[in-house]
């Protein structure tokens, strides 16, 4: 046992029985049975709750992070995940298929990538410890301040942010920009050509901060380490150890505070309110193959729920209908958004892939774009046939997507209005773009932007609707949001993860500053 929870545990009244792994609601029985208080409970440990961990650790607070999916830890073998060309169950989180490209059979099994097919969207998210940052593109992005606060209310200082937080962050995750001997060779192929192309256009291209360690790149492209980067690798995790991802710093160093016990594997079902303003919190505790092999509960006074934009929305909104959290709002669900984005591609006149190869490193700002600023980044995608350079874009769309709880299922819906101004906007945005760089390079206009799917779900519990501009949850002093649920459905032309590490640190900052 361990030594968090030695100190503070004791029998108490009733466990609520569980029922099926994540999606079931839990409502108490009359079992008897050990519950365990704890001061603190994270749920779920990617960007929110890995800053709310360490912060946590630090001030000596005993914490428990209860994370539904398992730990990956890189071999020397680099053979920790699976690749796209040889997928199986550690590629996706409980699915007798693939869930991205084809749809390849795989062993049902607790892998690294989800999804929550919608009503007009599809949205992935990580799964295990680290979150999101196991299969991100770790693309590490800083919004600027006038298009922060198109989204974000004047209640979160932007100048504190860029001065204290997004720098605190990234003093953890190390995100830097690829040097140029890894830029000129031929795995960033498709990112030089995109440059040239946005150059001819004068459109304003960088090179983006990446939380990669360019040194195991280098590793890799010296045959030193087995090709992951340098393949364009990465929703299924990077074998090489090239990713800085969350296990390996923010998670790690929570550890090693000696405070913080991470539980992997334990899917939380339920939060409730008990006395004395402390929550209750029901997980099941399953094996590799998702079977249920416990069912446990935990008492703790804070709650900090990072599970997710969906999964912190689902649990609120399954809570708000069990009437287990009574005073939640009617704005719980709503405000969701895919952070402005579509998918789409342009044709150019040469080879752009020989190596199909990545990380993706680098994008263009069009913010003056007369329909709607956008960010536009080339990312490797193994599918996409020479020629062709596969683009994200990123925007500013209104959060009109939305979660509603379906009592047969016992789960989130997720909606998302495919013909919304805000996809039409993006449309004439992403074609403006296209038209700029087609006129001054001779290239086509190949795929209209695809905005069915998103890789960066936010809202559900957001600023001001649900929570207090620090995150707590209206009506409930120690409960907060500090993941990806907060954000009004976009991070400002940016990808989000670096904005949810800093509003997650803000938020710790003050709650340590009011409980110490
Ligand atoms: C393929 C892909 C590429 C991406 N690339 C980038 C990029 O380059 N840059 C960038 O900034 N962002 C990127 N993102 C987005 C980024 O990963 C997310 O925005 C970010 O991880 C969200 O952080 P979070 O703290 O809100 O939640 P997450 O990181 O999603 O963490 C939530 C955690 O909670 C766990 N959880 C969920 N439900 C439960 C439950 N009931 N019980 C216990 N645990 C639970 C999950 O398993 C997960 O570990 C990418 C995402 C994907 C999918």
């Amino acid at each position: 046992m361990s030594r968090v929870l030695k100190r503070r545990q004791f029998l108490q009244g009733s466990l609520a029985a569980a029922a099926s792994v994540g999606v079931s609601a839990v409502r108490a029985s009359a079992v008897r049975t050990k519950e365990d208080y704890i001061e603190a409970i994270v749920i779920g440990s990617g960007f929110g709750g890995a800053v709310a961990s360490l912060r946590l650790g630090q001030a000596g607070i005993e914490t428990i992070v209860l994370e539904r999916g398992r730990r990956w830890q890189i071999t020397d073998a680099g053979d920790t995940f699976c690749t796209y060309q040889k997928p199986d169950g550690r590629s996706t989180w409980l699915s007798p298929t693939t869930i991205v490209f084809d749809q390849v059979p795989i062993e049902v099994y607790t892998g690294v990538l989800d999804v929550k097919r919608g009503d007009g969207m599809i949205a992935y998210r990580g799964a295990g410890v680290g979150g999101g940052s196991l299969v991100y593109s770790a693309i590490t992005y800083q919004p600027n301040e006038e298009l922060f606060y198109q989204v974000f209310p004047r209640t979160i200082s932007y100048e504190e942010l860029d001065r204290v937080y997004y720098p605190r962050v990234r003093s953890i995750l190390k995100p830097s920009p690829v040097p140029d001997d890894i830029l000129q060779t031929n795995y960033n192929l498709s990112s030089r050509i995109f440059l040239e192309l946005a150059a001819k256009a004068g459109l304003k291209a960088r090179k983006l901060d990446v939380a990669v360690d360019w040194d195991i790149v280098r590793q890799e492209i010296a045959g030193q380490k087995v090709p992951s980067a340098i393949t364009g690798q990465g929703y299924y995790g990077i074998n090489s150890g090239a990713k800085n991802s969350l296990d390996r710093n923010y998670l790690s160093m929570a550890e090693a505070t000696g405070n913080v016990e991470i539980r992997p594997l334990h899917v939380v079902t339920s939060i409730e309110e008990s006395d004395k303003e402390r929550y209750r919190v029901v997980c099941n505790q399953i094996n590799e193959q998702g079977t249920v092999i416990a069912q446990k509960s935990f008492i703790c006074r804070y709650l900090f729920l990072a599970a997710g934009s969906i999964g912190t929305t689902e649990l609120l909104l399954r809570a708000k209908a069990n009437g287990t959290l009574r005073r939640l709002n009617n704005q719980v669900g709503k405000f969701w958004g895919p952070n402005g984005g579509a998918v789409s591609a342009i044709i150019t006149n040469g080879l752009t892939n020989p190596t199909q190869g990545g990380p993706a490193t680098v994008g263009v700002e069009y913010f003056d774009n007369p329909s709607d600023p956008i960010t536009l980044e080339p990312f490797p995608a193994p599918i996409v046939p020479e020629t062709v350079i596969a683009l994200a874009t990123l925007s500013i769309g209104k959060p009109e997507g939305y979660l509603t709880y379906n009592t047969s299922t016992q789960s989130a819906d997720l909606f998302w209005p495919s013909n919304s101004a805000s996809n039409q906007k993006n449309a004439q945005a992403v074609q403006s773009l296209y038209q700029r760089i087609n006129s001054a390079n001779n290239t086509t206009f190949g795929q209209q932007p695809d905005f069915s799917a998103t890789v960066h779900p936010l809202g559900g519990a957001t600023i001001d609707a649900v929570c207090n501009t620090y995150g707590q949850v209206h009506g409930y002093r120690n409960l907060f949001v500090v993941d990806g649920a907060f954000i009004p459905g976009s991070t400002a032309c940016t990808n989000p993860s670096l904005t949810i590490a800093a509003l997650a640190e803000r938020s710790m900052d003050r709650f340590l500053n009011r409980s110490t």
